[in-house]
């Protein structure tokens, strides 16, 4: 049994981190050391043990420390939750923040909630992902030419990250894009604040994108441009949130062609309109 929140280094199912992985206090921390990280893997453990945003460090705790009675026999990792997925992708899934009681939970992203248990059942339908659910860190779950990262690394309250806190943690998605740069295809965001986080990170690292900001919607897709010219597609789809799925506005069949925009058919990058997406 681990305490929680869970301590860097301590034995965690995937936990990136040990006692020695330098820890972000503030902002300028984070810009430093997310810059700093040479590899995936450095990168994933700075994220896990960042505390350079107070609200959300205490309330990612005393989410960890009160629990659901439904988890209360367990321990809450209570820590950012890092990227998860293929170090080397093809396509990056951007989501929004970690949920209280799932990535909080768990520590793995989309991992031990309704809308992980949606994500990874497309992923696992489109050949990325090597289960069709994804529950705990230690369940063997691998996700082949696919990782998954979020805009926001910590839960926050009401789901609601503020400008600030977007701002402060804006730097580990940053990095997460030029690391994934020499093999990267497409983008996934999940949602509109993701898409806008997306972009944002991709003008900030020199990528080539779109002068007027291009419109969130389910089945939009973009072309951005590399540094060395090569194109990656940004793709929108409804986040996989309950409010979401429960309410039929996301559809299994909606997400499922939403992860088709992400291999390219050479439609030459048009915006293009799914069923049930928006009408523009
Ligand atoms: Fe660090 Fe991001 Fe969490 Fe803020 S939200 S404490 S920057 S990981």
């Amino acid at each position: 049994m681990f305490p929680s929140p869970v301590p860097p280094g301590a034995g965690w199912p995937g936990d990136p981190a040990t006692r020695h992985t330098p820890r972000a206090r503030g902002r300028e921390q984070v810009v430093t050391l997310a810059a700093a990280a040479r590899t995936v893997d450095a990168l994933d453990a700075r994220i896990s043990v960042c505390r350079a945003c107070p609200r959300l460090v205490a309330w990612r705790e005393q989410v960890a420390r009160d629990k659901r009675a439904a988890y209360a026999d367990q321990a809450y990792w209570g820590r950012p939750a890092p990227g998860f997925g293929d170090p080397a992708p093809r396509v990056l899934v951007v989501g929004l923040a970690p949920a209280a009681h799932g990535a909080n939970r768990t520590g793995r992203v989309f991992t031990g909630d309704r809308s992980g248990d949606w994500l990874y059942a497309a992923l696992h339908r489109a050949g990325y992902a090597s289960q069709p659910s994804s529950t705990h860190a230690g369940d063997g779950m691998a996700l082949e030419g696919l990782r998954i990262v979020a805009a926001v690394r910590c839960a926050p309250p009401g789901n609601q990250p503020s400008v600030d806190e977007r701002a402060t943690c804006a730097p580990w998605l940053d990095r997460d894009l030029s690391l994934a740069a020499p093999t990267l295809d497409a983008i996934l965001a999940l949602g509109g604040l993701a898409w806008d986080a997306t972009l944002s990170a991709a003008r900030r690292v020199g990528w080539q994108v779109p002068a007027r900001k291009p419109r969130f919607g389910h089945g939009e897709v973009v072309r951005l441009g590399r540094p060395d010219g090569r194109g990656v597609r940004l793709v929108g789809s409804y986040h996989v949130s309950q409010q979401n799925t429960f309410t039929g506005r996301l559809t299994e069949p909606m997400l499922d062609a939403a992860l088709a925009l992400l291999i390219d058919d050479g439609d030459g990058d048009r915006p293009v309109r799914l069923a049930g997406g928006p009408v523009r």
